[in-house]
């Protein structure tokens, strides 16, 4: 993953948040404030705007800007949450221009400790961690199998929508939803949601390579 395709992943994802705004919105109408589509799209539009800034960096830097910028247009509990994700992934990935499966997956790794020592959920709480952890889990048992990129990361976009229908039952532990108590069974929860839209975007930039689009997958 080089810088280009870093860029092309924010793209994606922003993308895919906006055209699932109304659907996140929704959701988090009925288990929290209906802001979290909102909350996402806003802070993806600005990401938007700074890319062209960022660009030409390697993609640990344009990472972290990505998170940077979260932390400082998305309120909420989920702004702080993703931001130190993007931050914490970019860092990791230090400044290397392409990023491999292995520097990838201690990236991701990164980003979900980042979530966790912030927000102290864990699996099963219903949140982002219930679609992030299977979504990494699956991305590692790829890489340490010798997959490749798009391997890797169609199996980490697979485990996280299972993760995202997995909360359905789940209650609520953490969070604004966690207030309604046993009314949060029942209801997916949104931020798990957003989550297995961002991976859906980093499995499609490699779907995309492999179509011959674009460079040849790491
Ligand atoms: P807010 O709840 O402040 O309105 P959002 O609506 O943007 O923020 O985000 C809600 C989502 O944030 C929830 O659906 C849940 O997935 C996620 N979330 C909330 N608290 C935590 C936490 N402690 N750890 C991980 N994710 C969390
Ligand atoms: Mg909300």
């Amino acid at each position: 993953m080089d810088a280009a395709a870093a860029s092309r992943w924010v793209e994606l994802a922003a993308a895919r948040l906006k055209r699932e705004r109304d659907h996140l919105t929704q959701l988090d109408a009925a288990i929290g404030d209906a802001d979290h589509g909102v909350n996402m799209d806003r802070g993806f539009d600005a990401v938007l705007g700074r890319l062209p800034a960022v660009e030409d960096q390697t993609p640990g830097a344009l990472l972290t800007e990505v998170g940077r910028t979260i932390v400082t247009v998305v309120g909420g509990a989920s702004g702080p949450l993703y931001g130190s994700a993007f931050i914490a992934l970019g860092q990791a990935l230090d400044a290397e221009a392409e990023v491999g499966p292995e520097l990838l997956l201690d990236g991701l790794r990164a980003g979900l400790a980042a979530i966790q020592r912030r927000g102290a959920a864990v699996e099963g709480d219903k949140t982002i961690v219930d679609a992030y952890a299977p979504a990494l889990a699956a991305f590692e048992a790829k890489v340490v199998a010798g997959g490749s990129l798009q391997t890797a990361t169609e199996a980490a976009a697979a485990a996280a929508a299972d993760g995202v229908r997995a909360t359905v039952p789940l209650r609520a532990r953490k969070g604004r939803a966690s207030y309604l108590g046993p009314r949060s069974v029942g209801h997916q929860d949104p931020g798990a949601t957003s989550t297995a839209l961002i991976f859906a975007a980093l499995a499609e930039v490699f779907a995309e390579d492999a179509g011959g689009t674009g460079q040849a997958p790491g």
